[in-house]
Parts: C-alpha cells; structure tokens; sequence
C-alpha cells in the first residue's frame, strides 16, 4: 500500500491527478504505476491502466491473479 502512495506523490509532483497503483501476486510486486493522463495527453493513461500494461508486456504475469492496490493522495 505505501508504494502505491509513493506512486500517488510521485503523480502530485508531476503535477498529475494524484494516484498511484501496484499489482501484487503472492506478496510480490509485480506492476507498478500513477496516472500520466497530463504527461502523455492520454485521457485513459491511469495509474491502474498502466499497470495493466506491464502485464501485457510481461506475458508471463498475465496469468496471474493480483490484488490491486489504488491509492489517491490529496
Ligand atoms: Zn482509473
């Protein structure tokens, strides 16, 4: 959970919506995110969307039932 906040004030920082999103599998992260809709000029660039794309990346995780972990900082 706290590094899904650190995600979030990493989002803050970077003058985004504040959140941030972590998949774990077995204790293990195994993707981590935060929104970068302004960076990227994406309206669908969210914390948990770029996570999904990790997985998709690693097709190795996509059997994987996670957890998902959303934090918003304000
Ligand atoms: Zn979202």
């Amino acid at each position: 959970m706290e590094s899904a906040f650190k995600l979030a004030y990493e989002a803050l920082e970077a003058q985004e919506v504040p959140v941030g999103c972590i998949f774990v599998h077995n204790n293990e992260i195994i993707a981590s995110g935060r929104n970068t809709v302004n960076e990227t000029h994406n309206a669908t660039r969210h914390a948990e969307l770029n996570c999904i794309d990790q997985c998709i990346c690693n097709s190795r995780t996509l059997h994987y039932v996670c957890s998902c972990f959303i934090r918003l900082r304000y």
